[in-house]
């Protein structure tokens, strides 16, 4: 099966990770310190503080944005389930904001819709969280200007778009949002098999997430409610989590930054060469927006009549072609059903769901297995 992601593990990658099996630290040493310093480094963010998966990075990052009970976050129905998690985490609550059909990004036609309904209603969202979806920016400046109309707070989900840019900077920059997440799972552009990290240029929302990673507990001074009893002495100001990256993590984390922009590049031609090679047949491709430079993190085909959908998926499927569909809209999910959310209330998320698959896309996909991918689907379609 030719999968639809796959991670690139070079010699270096297990020397690093090797390295730190036989040094003093497994966790907590000086490697995490280096991997957030050269993600934010490149990404252009002030602060990034890594942690154990994106959806820590998510949970923390809500929290030290303030949102708790009779709070609401808002984010697209299209994207992995911990988007809308991380808010209940809080015991805020989740609604949703309908996709645009073109970038199937939040729409913020949409978004501008339901806020002057909700400030109607005096039910405003504390936090808006966009989804970079498959790695192409959302309409940050529109987002970002409806942020300063209505008051809310921007948390990006970025877990697609490390290395992407928009608007002339990276992702998670800080230029857009109070905070960008972004994961590091192996299907994502690097990988430190489970990770992620939260960027922001403001000190304060970063303190509190270093915080809140290791258990609410400091040892630095400025930070206690009082003189340290001796140089033994923390103290534990907030309720936090064990979320923290380990050194194996941040090793591996370090060695495939060096080859981030390399992948993003081999992800955008191989994207460019399906753009080619399926542009006359019956599918939608995905279309860019113009200040966007997408990492590739999927490539989503979308069939014209979603009455061959299904039989298009389980012939590449059954043709070894490992297609995948990112992502069932989440408000349809079991669990968001009993929060009494109901099946048709996000129509272009729902049609976007009838009609699309992602194809294999990955930084070292060979010549030949691209090939195979784009011949089955010049057949079948
Ligand atoms: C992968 C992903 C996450 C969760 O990332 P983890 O690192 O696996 O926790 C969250 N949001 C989106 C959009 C993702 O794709």
């Amino acid at each position: 099966m030719i999968p639809y992601g796959r991670q690139d593990i070079s010699q270096e990658d297990i020397d690093a990770v090797v390295a730190v099996l036989k040094s003093d630290f497994l966790t907590q040493g000086p490697l995490v310190a280096e991997f957030e310093s050269n993600l934010s480094a490149h990404i252009g963010a002030d602060h990034a503080v890594a942690v154990n998966s994106a959806t820590s990075a998510l949970h923390i990052a809500c929290l030290a944005l303030g949102l708790g009970p009779g709070d609401t976050l808002w984010t697209s129905p299209i994207t992995f389930v911990a988007s809308a998690n991380a808010a209940l985490y809080c015991g805020a609550d989740v609604d949703f904001v309908d996709i645009d059909p073109e970038t199937f990004n939040m729409c913020p036609i949409a978004l501008a819709e339901k806020l002057e309904a909700a400030e109607r209603d005096g039910k405003l969202p504390k936090i808006v969280v966009p989804v970079a979806l498959c790695g192409q920016s959302c309409d940050m400046k529109s987002i970002k200007k409806l942020s300063e109309k209505y008051g809310f707070r921007i948390l990006e989900d970025a877990s697609h778009a490390i290395g992407a840019r928009y608007a002339g900077s990276y992702v998670g920059s800080g230029e857009f949002s109070d905070i960008s997440v972004f994961s590091f799972h192996p299907v994502k552009i690097i990988t430190t098999a489970e990770g992620g990290v939260a960027t922001t240029n403001d000190p304060i929302l970063a303190q509190k997430m270093r915080l809140l990673r290791s258990h609410g507990v400091t040892r630095d001074p400025s930070l206690m409610n009082r003189e340290p009893d001796g140089p033994w002495y923390y103290q534990q100001v907030e309720l936090g989590f064990n979320y923290r990256m380990t050194e194996l993590q941040a090793a591996l984390g370090v060695s495939q930054m060096k080859r981030l922009d390399r992948f993003v590049e081999r992800r955008a031609k191989h994207a460019r060469n399906y753009d080619e090679a399926l542009a006359d047949l019956p599918l939608e491709l995905p279309k860019q927006s113009p200040e966007t430079a997408s990492s590739w993190h999927l490539y989503v085909i979308r069939v014209l009549d979603s009455k061959h959908h299904k039989e298009l998926f389980e012939s590449l499927r059954s043709r070894g072609i490992g297609v995948n569909l990112h992502y069932i809209p989440v408000h349809t999910q079991p669990y968001y059903q009993k929060l009494g959310f109901q099946k048709g209330s996000f129509p272009q998320a729902e049609d976007y769901y009838a009609r699309a698959m992602s194809i294999p896309l990955y930084a070292q996909m060979k010549v030949e297995d691209q090939k195979s991918v784009i011949d089955a689907i010049q057949e079948l379609v």
